[in-house]
């Protein structure tokens, strides 16, 4: 029997926009947790039966999505208009081929319309009504807008719109340093899911999806579904998925300068990553995290934030859930 040369792994994130520590002590967080392990372990599996790297991250996300706890597909936030505008991408980093929509609000599952532009256009990204459109052409599920809104969700807005008449700071800790008792969960404006993973030949991939950002102003699109800001995947050097405040992660082009840094200094995952995370970004006021992994199986998992809902599993091992530092 030949020992595949990779050994396989996957790496998610739920956002990095996540409850405040005091507000875990009341034990909200074992429910993190445990969605977190229910997307690691079918997604470990695929990958442990042989499947790909890009049919394990498009699973984890898919099963993210589902989940009412994260900023994407079903839970997902507020639009500033009391809408929902969701965006996604994925990529495959053995062809470099990408596909992502943006600005959707009736494709149940707007990862799997990203990999259908992928897979079936020509082009990278469909917005809005177009992408909603081909997706229909394409067999995906169409739902009343109504299906993304849970009352948590509701809550935050308005709780957002609230803090936004004497602040204009976008950032969650700033806005529960205005009120310290109110959990960072409920009132933080971000969150987002993502996986990355390598498969036993060694390919990556990487796919992104999300609410956005609670309060955004209609029309607004952030990283997640722009290849090079928030989802990039490269079979040369790495695949990332990011979280965060989405403009400064666009201007940095966050996804790809992790993998640039790697390929032209020279710099490891975790170096490269984390140079990103905790120089570049804080450098514009940039706040978030990302998951990245590379085609050994390294992982590296850094946020600027509080916490961020994160979680890897490699093929043969128990799968490794966190929330804070
Ligand atoms: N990056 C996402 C956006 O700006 C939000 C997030 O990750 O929380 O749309």
């Amino acid at each position: 029997m030949t020992v595949p040369p990779f050994r396989p792994v996957i790496a998610i994130h739920g956002g990095a926009g996540t409850m405040s520590r005091a507000h875990a002590a009341t034990g909200q967080e074992a429910a993190y947790h445990e969605a977190l392990h229910a997307v690691l372990l079918p997604a470990q599996a695929l990958l442990a039966a042989g499947g790909s790297a890009l049919d394990a991250v498009s699973l984890a996300v898919d099963l993210l999505e589902e989940c009412a706890l994260f900023n994407a597909g079903h839970g997902a936030v507020f639009t500033h208009a009391g809408t929902h505008e969701l965006d996604a991408a994925v990529m495959d980093g053995a062809t470099l081929r990408a596909g992502a929509v943006c600005c959707v609000s009736r494709v149940r599952r707007p990862a799997r319309a990203a990999r259908a532009v992928m897979e079936h256009s020509e082009h990278v990204l469909f917005a809005g009504a177009g992408a909603e459109e081909f997706a229909r052409r394409h067999g995906l599920e169409l739902v009343d807008p109504s299906y993304f809104s849970t009352a948590a969700r509701r809550d935050q807005l308005q709780r957002a719109l609230a803090a936004d008449r004497t602040l204009l700071d976008h950032d969650g800790a700033a806005l529960a340093a205005d009120t310290p008792a109110a959990p960072l969960e409920e009132r933080g404006k971000m969150g987002t899911v993502g996986a990355v993973a390598v498969d036993a030949q060694g390919s990556l991939a990487a796919a992104t999806s999300t609410g956005g950002m609670t309060n955004k102003q209609p029309g607004r699109v952030g990283d997640s579904p722009l290849i090079g800001a928030g989802t990039y995947a490269d079979n040369a050097t790495a695949a990332i998925s990011c979280t965060g405040t989405g403009e400064m992660f666009i201007r940095l082009a966050v996804a790809h300068d992790v993998c640039a840094r790697m390929r032209y200094g020279g710099l490891s995952l975790a170096q490269a990553s984390e140079v990103v995370v905790h120089e570049a970004l804080p450098a514009i006021a940039g706040r978030g995290g990302l998951v990245a992994v590379d085609r050994h199986g390294n992982v590296s998992m850094p946020f600027n934030t509080e916490g961020m809902y994160r979680g890897h599993a490699r093929v043969g091992e128990a799968p490794y859930t966190a929330i804070f530092g």
